[in-house]
């Protein structure tokens, strides 16, 4: 990890790339171009080196052992967790439990919250943008209770109804559960005034953070949100790790969703108790590395600035949003502009098919996603069965768009035959 930089200074982008072996790497006898940072991130070394280190010099299961060895494991993975919980301003750690990710965090909710909380009849309102992890938990629940789902409507472009979401909260309305920005239309939605809604209404919400914790301040506190889920892998760190926040009232009220070691305080042969927080939600051996190697990634951050991060991303979005209007072959899904948007641009090309733009675009080296990104009653309600998405993260350039853009005429060019 370079160490001459400060949060203070503007990101020297060719100093951040070389701390990313696989950005030096080639694809198809072409230098990587990758802008698929929605699905994952890639790893700088100083993260890497986190995961080796653990595996080379302290590996032991934590809370268990009196050896050394297992004290330092414990010792770092608990520090990975308080440095986690300053980022995104937690009060206190324990309301920071390690899961496998965003999905994994939000059918934790979904579960130990939603079991003993929503009953036959009862409403959850999610949006209609959501990705199938803020949804498919919830169906499942509203299946399992007899309860329903309501989704505030929104625009074209993702933005919510405000005005409709607050006719929908009733009496019968148990959680508000929605995204803070979309994976594929790059809208941020209005967390802040539709948790104070809700709360108005003695309502809590989850918030799916999946998109935003990696690429922009994110203050629990402030936005006063009851759960917030989101991943490791999408903010340099890890796969199989992500976190759940939930505010300590709430958690506490929760019954384990996991039960095995390490999340009890007493067993008997009939009955068991719990342990309290955050090992009640972290039953069974974690993802030891993954929690380190997350801890890392977000020292990595914070090296960087998480607003000089933000900052970068958006003139990036600036900059490629007006670089593919002007191809007047392609049309852009969401915000036309950087109000309200975050640096996820999904798109289509005339009519070629998004996976065979997709395939093109990797013979030049460019790497982005084509599909329905997890969130088909979106394409639905966009009328396509497919985007081509392309998503910035901090070591993205505005080269690389360049190249993102000559691709798209070469794959349009042979599409026409030219
Ligand atoms: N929510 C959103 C908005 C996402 O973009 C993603 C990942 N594409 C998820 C949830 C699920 O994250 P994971 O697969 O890491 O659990």
């Amino acid at each position: 990890m370079t160490t001459n930089r400060s949060a203070e200074t503007t990101p020297d982008v060719a100093s951040i790339r070389a701390d990313f072996p696989i950005l030096g790497t080639q694809v198809h006898d072409s230098p990587l171009v990758y802008l698929d940072n929605a699905a994952t991130t890639q790893k700088p070394h100083h993260v890497i080196e986190s995961l080796s280190t653990y595996y080379e010099t302290y590996n032991a299961n934590i809370h268990r052992g009196l050896h050394t060895l297992s004290e330092q494991a414990t010792a770092e993975y608990e520090s990975a967790r308080d440095r986690i919980a300053a980022f995104i301003n937690a009060k206190q750690s324990h309301e920071v439990i390690f899961t496998r990710g965003t999905t994994d965090a939000i059918n934790l909710v979904a579960r130990a919250w939603g079991d003993s909380n929503v009953a036959s009849g009862d409403e959850i309102i999610l949006t209609e943008i959501e990705h199938h992890s803020n949804l498919v938990p919830w169906q499942m629940l509203a299946h399992r209770r007899g309860a329903h789902l309501r989704f505030i409507p929104t625009d074209s472009e993702g933005h919510v109804d405000l005005v409709e979401y607050e006719k929908m909260l009733g009496k019968r309305t148990r959680i508000v559960a929605v995204t803070h920005m979309s994976n594929v239309l790059g809208v941020i939605t209005p967390v802040a005034e539709l948790i104070r809604i809700a709360h108005a209404n003695g309502i809590p919400v989850l918030v799916d953070a999946a998109q935003s914790v990696p690429h922009m301040k994110v203050n629990v506190q402030e936005l006063d949100a009851d759960f917030v889920a989101f991943s490791g892998h999408k903010m340099l760190g890890p796969t199989g790790i992500g976190i759940l926040y939930g505010k300590e009232s709430l958690l506490n009220t929760m019954d384990p969703f996991i039960g095995g070691g390490s999340m009890i305080r007493v067993v008997e042969l009939h009955e068991s108790s719990w342990a309290g927080l955050p090992e009640k939600f972290e039953g069974g051996t974690p993802n030891i590395a993954g929690a380190i190697g997350l801890g890392a990634a977000v020292d990595y951050i914070n090296q960087i600035g998480i607003s000089n991060i933000t900052a970068h991303e958006m003139s990036l979005t600036d900059y490629a949003l007006q670089q593919l209007q002007d191809l007047d072959s392609v049309r852009i899904f969401g915000p036309p502009d950087t109000a309200n948007r975050g640096g996820v641009i999904s798109f289509a090309v005339g009519e070629i098919h998004p996976h065979d733009i997709g395939t093109l675009l990797d013979t030049d080296g460019v790497a982005v996603r084509a599909g329905h990104h997890c969130a088909q009653p979106l394409m639905r309600k966009l009328g396509v069965p497919a985007t081509v998405r392309a998503s910035f993260y901090l070591y993205n350039t505005t080269d690389e768009i360049d190249q993102l853009v000559a691709s798209i005429s070469r794959a349009k060019d042979f599409f026409d035959g030219a």
